[in-house]
């Protein structure tokens, strides 16, 4: 009998020093792919919703060894971290033998644990260039407050000038097969609706159905959120 070795097409990349640390570059941060979430929580600079974020990924002893490359490439519709990568625009550094190049988050996943890297591609690091005008917000509901997996995650950025929002993103998590946008509530919310754009909900998604949460809890949970987060900012 052939005895499988399990082992032969695994990669130990815990040694490739150029896919670590959290670094402040020219525009914004550079975050090694082997970033664990520890790491995330501990690197202050960094905008306080994605501490925020690492702080709710499983609980510490995933943090101390769970990482920002795994969790993007895992590609997992509950992935926490994926609609935060998405308002913050992050560009995701992705090399092979042939060379390195970058792929927008808005283009990454392209269905259901599916992404846009090919076969021998490993994550190098993500990119970011958060502006300091910049609101950025996280929620994450689930059951508990560790060791939870997302119902709905809620990534936000508004930017506002003069009292007027002059740039709104808005993602969620755990909604459908992929981290989605929500086109018309950020419109809503340009158009000058305030937290009534979070209304929109229903034109921008139509959750799943699964073990965790019904389609129904989601889509009122994610008016929620939303309303919540820009009642804080634009008022009721
Ligand atoms: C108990 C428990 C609780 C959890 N709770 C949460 C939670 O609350 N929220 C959440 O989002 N996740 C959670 N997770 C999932 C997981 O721990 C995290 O997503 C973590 O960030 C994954 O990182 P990792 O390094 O362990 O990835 P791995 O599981 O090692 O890798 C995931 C996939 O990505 C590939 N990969 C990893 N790094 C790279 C790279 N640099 N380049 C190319 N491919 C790569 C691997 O080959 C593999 O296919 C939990 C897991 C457990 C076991």
């Amino acid at each position: 009998m052939v005895k499988p070795n399990l082992l032969k097409d695994i990669i130990n990349i815990w040694g490739c020093t150029g896919l670590s640390g959290i670094d402040s570059t020219e525009y914004g941060f550079r975050i090694g792919a082997l970033s664990t979430w520890t790491e995330v929580r501990q690197a202050t600079a960094l905008p306080p919703a994605l501490i925020e974020c690492a702080a709710t990924v499983g609980a510490q002893q995933i943090q101390n060894r769970g990482t920002v490359g795994g969790n993007i490439v895992n590609g997992s519709p509950a992935g926490d971290s994926l609609p935060m990568w998405l308002v913050l625009d992050a560009e995701f550094e992705v090399a092979s033998t042939r060379g390195v190049r970058r792929i927008p988050a808005s283009e990454f996943w392209t269905g259901y644990r599916k992404n846009a890297m090919v076969d021998d591609e490993l994550l190098v690091a993500v990119h970011i260039q958060p502006k300091s005008t910049d609101i950025l917000h996280y929620r994450k509901v689930g059951t508990r407050m560790a060791q939870s997996i997302s119902k709905v995650v809620l990534g936000a950025r508004l930017r506002i000038a003069d009292g007027r929002p002059i740039e709104a993103r808005f993602a969620m998590g755990s909604i459908a097969a992929t981290p989605v946008r929500l086109p018309t509530v950020e419109a809503a919310v340009l158009a000058g609706e305030g937290a009534d754009a979070a209304t929109h909900m229903a034109q921008d998604i139509t959750p799943l159905d699964d073990i965790r949460s019904t389609s129904g809890y989601r889509l009122n949970v994610a008016t929620r959120v939303v309303r919540s987060f820009l009642e804080q900012y634009l008022g009721a």
